[in-house]
């Protein structure tokens, strides 16, 4: 046979404790049959003596040894007290196995040629076959222990053949040396077959060890899947596959509650300070959501600056997870030499009040995170029913403006703004108007921010610019006509390339417009912003800073911005009837002084007020008690009837 052999592939039993056990478990299937040969065999010879030897020989010795093998064959074949305890434990009893085969071998052997003492030369030629045969069947039944089988057959096959040498005949001699001829080529054949099966279970470990790295290997590949390479947390797919689960495991009275938490402010941070430092953010954030996530808690990044939570528990529970959740975040993070600090909202939704599909629960909690970023940054919505009235009406909303025809259903009204010390008219403020077939008049303050979510925006805003320019060319050359611009729109460059081409092909002069933006813009965006604010300077338009003081008024950076006009908040104009409030509008409007600003104080509703404001130093005013937004006709009219009496 032939045998490769595998580099460091061991040789004898001591050398490979590892295959110990094999090898043990084999011996135990093959030594009781040789003990039943050996015994079986022992009995026979005995037998065929019992008249010529005396009973010692005949009946007590092979009794004693009969007796012996026995015993041994049930040890062997009996289930084991003490099972293998390693390949230690292992090696240790094969050791025994040894020293054992060769006593026995011995006595068997001693027994037989102190009997071939008695009889004629058919009981010669049986003690003959009895220890030629006997030897053969054993190292067969030692095949897996070569060392035993080597030691019983030079052993026996010696001892015989001194034995025939010393006393026997030449026939007798002939057979010793066949049998010592043949256990010979026996042992090479079984040290060979015992080589194949130590090279076999080489190659079964191998086998093990590769299927055991393939499956690490598959483990590891299966985890990633899961995990979100830059915060280790689990990933969106993971985060949808435990809530199934969690819901389908949830009965009557448990609660699972599913939330959103998205950071405020991220973005500027990524633009400021670069991409890499923005994925350190989110790393230290992702750290430590890691370190607050439990058995309860499941916190997962679903991609960009977006978090998805799954809390065992009620809405109270989902509550105080979120704001715990949100404080955590707000921490400020040192990146390098910067220290930054983000906002974070939250939205969440409980099974089963809020939805009992994973798919409804995380719409309503997008929509709960979207109501919070709306309506309450920096907080934590539940979402409930009468969330979901407004989710119901928001709904309708988008479909009705995502269908209607722009030119035909929106309109611009003129809201004339004032003199304080003259009360004429110095311009008018263009407001949007909708007017749907199927939800009837929508103010401004709820369509623009749904236009804005849906992607809308820049149609919008070009039709209302459209009306507005062609307002402009029936208005006095002298009325300055101010547009409000969405952030969306100021930072969107094609909105501005298209309006700036449509001014151009109008009759309207740019240096009567005005660009009312809120602060939101500038948060968003500084930089686009800033750059879209020049250009629009350079043609000639005047930019407002419209609602100011009620946004994040970064006070510190507004002397950077281009802005020619403050319009104060019409907050503030309720508040001129108090001594506090006066002396914050005074306050508010000495800033647009030292700023070089014009100030328009809005939302003028009585005599008082605007007695108030032009005290205050407001130059101009716009407000109900002036004038409230009107058609372009009665505009018209109204300008015409002033004209008229002037
Ligand atoms: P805004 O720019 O601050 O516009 C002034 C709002 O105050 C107008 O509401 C106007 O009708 C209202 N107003 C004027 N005088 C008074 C007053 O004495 N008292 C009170 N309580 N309110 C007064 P309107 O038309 O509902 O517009 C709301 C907001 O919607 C606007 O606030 C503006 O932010 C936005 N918006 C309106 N038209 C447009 C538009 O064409 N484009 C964009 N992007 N936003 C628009
Ligand atoms: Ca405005
Ligand atoms: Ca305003």
């Amino acid at each position: 046979m032939q045998t490769t052999v595998i580099p460091g592939f061991p040789r004898s039993t001591t050398d490979a404790p590892r295959y110990a056990e094999a090898q043990l478990s084999h011996l135990r299937r093959q030594i009781p049959p040789l003990y039943a040969l050996l015994a079986v065999n022992a009995a026979a010879l005995a037998f065929t003596h019992r008249h010529l030897a005396p009973a010692l020989l005949t009946l007590q010795v092979p009794a004693v040894l009969i007796a012996a093998c026995l015993a041994r064959m049930l040890v062997w074949a009996l289930p084991t007290k003490r099972p293998v305890a390693g390949p230690v434990d292992a090696v240790a009893r094969l050791r025994r196995i040894t020293p054992l085969a060769l006593a026995m071998a011995v006595s068997f052997v001693t027994w037989a040629l102190v009997l071939d003492r008695y009889g004629g030369p058919y009981e010669h030629g049986h003690v003959a076959i009895f220890i030629s045969i006997t030897v053969l069947g054993c190292v067969f039944c030692l095949g897996y222990l070569p060392r035993a089988a080597l030691m019983v057959c030079t052993s026996v096959v010696g001892i015989f053949l001194a034995y025939n040498l010393w006393k026997g005949t030449e026939v007798l001699i002939a057979v010793a040396f066949n049998v010592a001829l043949v256990t010979a080529v026996i042992l090479k054949v079984l040290r060979d077959s015992f080589d194949g099966f130590l090279q076999l279970q080489a190659s079964q470990e191998a086998l093990q060890s590769e299927r055991t790295a393939a499956e690490r290997l598959n483990d590891e590949n299966a985890r990633l899947a899961r995990t979100d390479a830059l915060t280790q947390l689990p990933n969106r797919r993971l985060f949808m596959a435990e809530l199934e689960q969690r819901l389908a495991q949830a009965d009557a009275i448990e609660r699972v509650s599913v939330g959103l938490l998205d950071l405020d402010g991220f973005k500027p941070i990524n633009d400021t300070y670069g991409h890499g430092q923005g994925d350190r953010l989110l790393t230290a954030l992702g750290e430590r959501l890691r370190a607050v996530a439990s058995d309860r808690v499941m916190v997962a990044r679903l991609g960009g600056d977006e978090f998805g939570v799954i809390v065992r528990g009620d809405a109270y529970a989902a509550a105080a997870e979120g704001e715990r959740l949100c404080d955590l975040l707000r921490q400020p993070v040192v990146l390098g030499e910067v220290t930054v600090a983000v906002g974070c909202s939250a939205g969440f939704a409980t099974f089963p009040d809020a939805g009992r599909s994973a798919h409804e629960l995380f719409d309503r909690a997008d929509f709960a995170l979207y109501h919070a970023k709306a309506n309450q940054r920096g907080g934590c919505v539940i979402f409930s029913p009468r969330l979901e009235q407004l989710v119901r009406g928001e709904q309708a909303l988008e479909a009705a403006l995502q269908s209607a025809p722009l030119e035909q259903e929106f309109s611009v009204v003129f809201q004339p703004v004032f003199d304080t010390a003259t009360l004429e008219i110095v311009g008018v403020e263009a407001l949007a108007r909708w007017e749907s077939p199927t939800l009837g008049k929508v103010a401004p303050d709820q369509f623009f921010p749904v236009a804005e979510r849906l992607g809308i925006t820049r149609p919008l805003t070009l039709a209302l610019f459209g009306k507005v320019l062609a307002a402009g060319a029936e208005l006095p050359r002298s009325m300055r006509i101010s547009f409000n611009l969405s952030p969306v729109d100021l930072v969107d460059r094609t909105t501005i390339d298209l309006m700036l081409e449509r001014l151009e092909e109008s009759a309207v002069d740019p240096r009567r417009l005005v660009f009312e933006l809120t602060e939101n813009a500038l948060v968003t965006d500084l930089t686009a912003a800033v750059e879209a604010m020049h250009r629009l300077k350079a043609i000639g338009i005047r930019l407002a800073l419209d609602d100011f003081g009620t946004g994040y008024s970064s006070l510190s950076s507004l002397h950077q911005m281009p802005f020619d006009i403050l319009k104060v908040d019409r907050s503030f104009a309720a508040r001129l009837s108090d001594h506090v409030g006066r002396r914050l509008v005074a306050a508010i409007r000495g800033v647009g002084r030292s700023l070089s600003m014009r100030c328009v104080m809005e939302g003028i509703e009585t005599e008082t007020q605007l007695i108030e404001a032009r005290l205050s130093g407001f130059e101009l005013a716009q407000g109900y008690h002036l004038s409230r937004p009107m058609t372009l006709e009665d505009l018209t009219q109204m300008v015409r009837a002033r004209q008229a009496a002037a």
